[in-house]
């Protein structure tokens, strides 16, 4: 299975360097460490960005042609996994290479544990000399609900502007033109810089310039034709427009990076938090409450011209939980965070995903649908006591896909050609008794092992509620 770390306080290196406060004492041997030699690098996140719905995963509208050029310079991952369909947590998981149930954020609005704190990758960065900045565009990710500022120089969050709804949110544009006004100013420092564009996310709107986008000749993934179906085909038609006018500001900041001359030593990871249903699987829109392909199937792309062949692509099962592990090894830290559940990437990277390993890959999801707490709640939070239990799990292993809802009351074991595809449930008489315990038995010690009853505490003041109530969080 997956490996985790199995105690919290085992790679301890040198005492040079105190991370994480007094009660978590993580050390780090800068001596292993080379600033001079190291990347910047670059962590782009798009919401909501189902892999299926960008032109370099096979889509026929062109919504994506920076990222396309993005992954034609580095390496793209067909079968990335999100390990929670929600906003905060996924970001979380990323950041901290843990699994939601570890580092305590199981839905939006819930900030990461404080006892202990998780070791969060711009702690690492800052420790080591780096600059770093963050530029997020939701109320979801405000460093305040989730916990995601420590180690950051700057975290901007800045919601005046008036956008989708009243300051909950802001365009791409004006997080882009933050975060390249950030870049310009840093002088000559290694940075380490996150933007996240929001544009996908739901109401979806529909932008003119991106209205009609070129198609792809060798395209394998169609939308639903307006004459099937004309509602959701608009939405569809909207919803990629948002993807587009996102990536066309994207490319202004790899521009940038070309003309301050940092590009090839700047290693770029693209990666969604999740997808979106968009009326897929018996009409589902939206994302949290399940665990479909088309929100826990992300792009994944990493970019570093010194180090990583051009264009290559790699087939294996991964997670949003190896960013971490895989940009440490990058930058040449020996380095494991504690309860680390994710693994480098590198070598099956430089293999070209020759050397891989089969492990399942994990997801789940706690959401329901009228999940949001009512606000009396924030006022003495009581989750820590009483810890719910998710609402599904599942992995894939291979092109075996499992989904247990509940406490494994049901248990769901699907066939995918691909990705992309639809699950394709198994009949009964080619699922072996054998392999249902088996399967049953591995998300059961997955999830125990993993599970370590963290202390989530909620932070959320009556505007917190308010703002993601505003955002359609009502099933976050
Ligand atoms: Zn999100």
């Amino acid at each position: 299975m997956r490996r985790t770390t199995g105690a919290l306080f085992l790679f301890l290196f040198l005492p040079l360097v105190s991370l994480a406060g007094p009660r978590q004492k993580i050390k780090l041997h800068k001596a292993q460490f080379d600033l001079k030699d190291a990347p910047n690098v670059l962590l782009i996140t798009f919401d909501t960005t189902r892999a299926d719905h960008l032109s370099c995963y096979g889509y026929v509208r062109r919504t994506s042609p920076t990222v396309d050029n993005l992954a034609a310079h580095g390496v793209l991952f067909e079968n990335a996994y999100t390990a929670i369909p929600l906003t905060g947590p996924s970001h979380i998981s990323m950041m901290t290479s843990l699994y939601p149930q570890q580092h305590g954020a199981d839905i939006n609005g819930m900030h990461m544990s404080t006892h202990p704190r998780p070791v969060l990758l711009a702690q690492i960065f800052h420790r080591l000399g780096y600059k770093t900045a963050a530029f997020i565009s939701a109320w979801p990710l405000k460093k305040g609900i989730t916990g995601l500022g420590r180690g950051f120089n700057v975290y901007n969050e800045d919601f005046s502007y008036h956008y989708k709804v009243v300051n909950a949110a802001r365009r791409g544009n004006e997080v882009g033109d933050a975060s390249r006004r950030w870049l310009e100013k840093r002088g000559r420092s290694k940075f380490f810089l996150w933007v996240h564009y929001f544009d996908p996310h739901h109401p979806y709107d529909l932008h003119p310039e991106f209205a009609n986008l070129p198609e792809e000749k060798n395209a394998k993934i169609f939308p639903v034709s307006a004459s099937v179906d004309a509602d959701r085909a608009a939405k569809i038609r909207a919803y990629d427009s948002e993807i587009a006018f996102d990536d066309n500001d994207l490319a202004k900041t790899l521009k940038l990076l070309d003309d301050l001359g940092v590009r090839d030593n700047t290693l770029i990871i693209f990666v969604a938090d999740h997808g979106e249903s968009l009326g897929d699987d018996g009409g589902i829109w939206g994302h949290g409450d399940h665990i479909f392909q088309p929100t826990v199937h992300i792009p994944m792309i990493f970019s570093y011209p010194k180090e990583i062949p051009q264009g290559g692509r790699i087939a294996a099962n991964v997670s949003t939980v190896d960013i971490l592990p895989t940009v440490l090894s990058y930058i040449g830290l020996n380095f494991k965070v504690p309860g680390q559940a994710g693994y480098s990437l590198k070598q099956m990277i430089s293999s070209g995903g020759k050397e891989v390993t089969p492990e399942p890959t994990y997801f789940l999801t706690y959401a329901e649908p009228t999940l949001l707490p009512p606000q009396w709640m924030s006022m003495f939070w009581t989750w820590a006591e009483t810890k719910r239990d998710p609402s599904l799990t599942g992995f894939v292993e291979g092109s075996v896909k499992v989904i247990s809802s509940g406490n494994n009351d049901t248990l769901k074991v699907y066939r995918l050609s691909d990705a992309y595809s639809k699950e394709k449930l198994l009949p009964t008489n080619e699922v072996k008794v054998a392999n249902l315990s088996g399967y049953k038995e591995d998300l059961d010690t997955w999830f125990k092992d993993t599970n370590r009853g963290l202390d989530p505490q909620g932070h959320l003041s009556k505007q917190d509620l308010e703002m993601l109530k505003s955002l359609g969080y009502a099933s976050p």
